[in-house]
């Protein structure tokens, strides 16, 4: 059995309640986690989630609302004694803003910290990222206003898959990379430049054939209309709900 979790499902600027868009993915023994624009770990360990089980960060973009948490996510891991090497997977752009904003504290004094294993996952579609025990994980490029990419995360143990669009327009390669996810987990900014619409959001769920969509990045404001506006395109469509965690 697997789980996905939404640690935060707002836009970068959100309603009271939201935090930034942050996923993670675990079997209770082994847990992935994807953005850090917040205080991920916080919201990791208000999920139920080990800080032990963390067996890799995946970025997906450089941009602040999915990165600038990160010196904070490497503070509280080497204060918690991780001692093991922690992988971090994403396009260049991503990692190497997570490395220059991590570079600018001074961690001399951050004695044992562990090592970091930086993998740069190739800008193009169906790319692979990462294959464990538990996991397969693969991403396509999105559409949106700085390279990104949205991803196919499986679990070897269920065979569930989970497809994350990340920022993006409604896209093809987000389709394709989803096609027949269990969820599909897609962002509803709007209707935007680099942004889709709740609609938008369900015309790619309809053409992944995904069995549920779940919006997220979400603006400030009652999203009521918009959630029935998709659900005329793709009918098990629902908001993502902060902390909810949904089984696949
Ligand atoms: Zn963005
Ligand atoms: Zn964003």
């Amino acid at each position: 059995m697997a789980t996905l979790h939404l640690l935060g499902t707002g836009a970068a600027l959100s309603d009271p309640h939201r935090t930034t868009t942050m996923l993670a993915v675990s079997n209770g023994t082994s847990s992935v986690l994807v953005d850090c624009g917040g205080d991920a770990l916080q919201r990791f360990q208000a999920a139920g989630l080990s800080l032990d089980s963390l067996d890799a960060l995946i970025l997906t973009h450089a941009h602040a609302d999915h990165v600038s948490g990160f010196p904070l996510l490497m503070e509280k891991l080497w204060l918690s004694g991780r001692e093991r090497p922690l992988p971090i997977y994403g396009i260049a752009q991503a990692l190497g803003q997570a490395q220059r904003s991590f570079e600018t504290y001074d961690t001399s004094g951050w004695d044992g910290l562990f090592a970091v294993a930086w993998h740069e996952v190739p800008f193009e579609e169906q790319a692979p990222v990462l294959e464990t025990e538990q996991w397969t994980i693969s991403a396509s490029p999105g559409s949106h206003s700085v390279r990104v990419v949205g991803l196919r995360i499986e679990s070897r143990s269920s065979g569930g898959v989970v497809g994350y669009s990340c920022d993006t327009e409604p896209s093809p390669e987000i389709a394709r990379l989803a096609h027949q996810a269990d969820i599909l987990v897609h962002e509803a900014n709007g209707e935007y430049p680099g942004h889709s619409s709740a609609e938008g959001a369900a015309s790619v769920a309809k053409q992944a054939e995904a069995g549920r969509l779940l919006l997220v990045h979400l603006p400030p404001g009652d999203k009521t209309a918009d959630v029935f506006a998709a659900r005329t395109i793709f009918p098990r469509t629902d908001l993502g709900e902060e902390l909810g965690a949904y089984p696949f």
